[in-house]
């Protein structure tokens, strides 16, 4: 049952979480600030809101998708892969033998791993998180992408009212030290969730640009490593352009790139263009 993925303490710390900011942001600093009842704080619990209701969606779909497990059916498609040259890269890159896992007796396809907690194989398997409680992969990346991004946001605005109501109260606390110590100590959580979120948010918007995933990135320091030893050069061989990388994941309709559900472009999560396909 997939709803039982919710049944895990950090899933439950990031529902707390996510409460806890939205209620201090709203009912705390937007109403210590300029008062819900003002237009300015309507305004802004508004677009608050929004933007919670956005992270909340992405959570739900990142945990509630399946990321895209190889069906026990899959049969390589040697035919499938447009050349010789590019199925010996293919194999060369992670090894022929890693195309068939010995632990779900079947075969992946390329970019497909091994996911010892889901104890599956995952197409195009990113990482596996514990604050979803799910494998990112194919079918649940550009849920993940939109969920890193809305909280980021969602933070930086935290951030903003609280500095913007510790502005308007003029840092001036005398004689209300349990104050000044609630305001100082949320506003490190939420810096440290900003910067947290940030570079996560950064690292994914790298990895999409090159169409690479987390544990692609890994391999290609081992797999460019081997090839300088021996003199040659190596060049992720998904990377294929700057927009086509970028399309691949979030789709070629630039309207629906923030939309966590729109994954109408991806196909079987079975074959990947090349950069030696053009
Ligand atoms: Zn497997
Ligand atoms: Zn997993």
């Amino acid at each position: 049952m997939k709803w039982q993925r919710f049944m895990s303490i950090p899933i439950i710390a990031v529902f707390g979480l996510m409460g806890f900011v939205y209620y201090m942001t709203v009912f705390v600093f937007i109403q210590d600030w300029v008062g819900l009842q003002s237009s300015a704080g309507c305004l802004n619990t508004l677009l608050f809101t929004l933007l919670a209701s956005l992270c909340l969606f992405s959570f739900f779909v990142c945990v509630l998708t399946d990321p895209g497990f190889v069906p026990s059916s899959y049969i390589p498609d040697v035919e499938g892969i447009s050349n010789v040259s590019d199925h010996h890269q293919l194999d060369n890159q992670y090894g022929a033998q890693e195309r068939h896992c010995d632990k779900c007796s079947t075969y992946k396809p390329p970019r497909a791993h091994h996911c010892k907690v889901c104890r599956r194989c995952i197409m195009r398997m990113d990482h596996h998180c514990i604050w979803i409680n799910n494998c990112v992969g194919y079918w649940n990346y550009k849920a993940f992408f939109a969920l890193v991004l809305y909280t980021t946001i969602g933070s930086m605005y935290s951030t903003v009212m609280i500095v913007s109501c510790a502005l308007q109260n003029d840092l001036d606390f005398t004689g209300r030290l349990p104050v000044q110590i609630f305001y100082v100590t949320f506003g490190i959580i939420m810096v440290g969730l900003c910067f947290t979120l940030g570079t996560l948010l950064g690292w994914h918007i790298y990895l999409i640009t090159r169409n690479m995933t987390t544990i692609e990135y890994y391999e290609g320091i081992c797999a460019a490593w081997l090839a300088r030893k021996s003199g040659q050069s190596y060049r992720h061989p998904f990377d294929v352009t700057f927009y086509k990388n970028i399309t691949s994941v979030l789709g070629s309709n630039m309207l629906k790139w923030l939309c966590p559900t729109a994954v109408s472009h991806l196909k079987d999560g079975s074959h990947f263009p090349t950069s030696h396909d053009s």
